[in-house]
């Protein structure tokens, strides 16, 4: 019950692509997370990247300790991504947190942005 609580909210188009039951542009996977190009991207380079597992992870500010690792490994792999991907020169790393902020799925993810000149601030 404890998990089913923590995990609560409905389950979004994420789980679809993590099952692999929608098709979707892979370019880095490993046992924590998934990094899938953006269907309606916003840049030459556009990823989201996942955890697997929502683990109530709906958005950035349901995080809580039991988070840290999941987190911090997300973090980590943009670097990964970004150099995969040609973009090491300059990227924008997103987390839409909320309505205010458009976030539109609700299991956490973060945008990699890049691949032309970014602006600041975005608006
Ligand atoms: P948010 O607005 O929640 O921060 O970002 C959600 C992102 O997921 C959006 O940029 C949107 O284009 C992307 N997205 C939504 N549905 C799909 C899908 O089915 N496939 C892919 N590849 N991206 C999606």
């Amino acid at each position: 019950a404890a998990a089913s609580l923590a995990d609560a909210g409905a389950p979004t188009i994420f789980d679809k692509i993590i099952r692999k039951e929608i098709p979707s542009t892979v370019v880095y996977e490993d046992e924590k997370v998934l990094a899938f190009r953006d269907i309606n991207p916003q840049a030459p380079v556009h990823i989201v990247l996942i955890p697997k597992v929502r683990d109530g992870l709906t958005q950035l500010s349901k995080a809580d300790e039991r988070h840290k690792d999941i987190l911090g490994h997300l973090l980590c792999m943009t670097a990964v991504i970004a150099k995969q991907e040609g973009i090491e020169d300059g990227y924008r790393v997103v987390i839409n947190n909320g309505p205010s902020a458009c976030q539109s799925v609700y299991h956490l993810h973060l945008h990699i942005i890049g691949g032309r000149q970014l602006k600041w601030p975005p608006g």
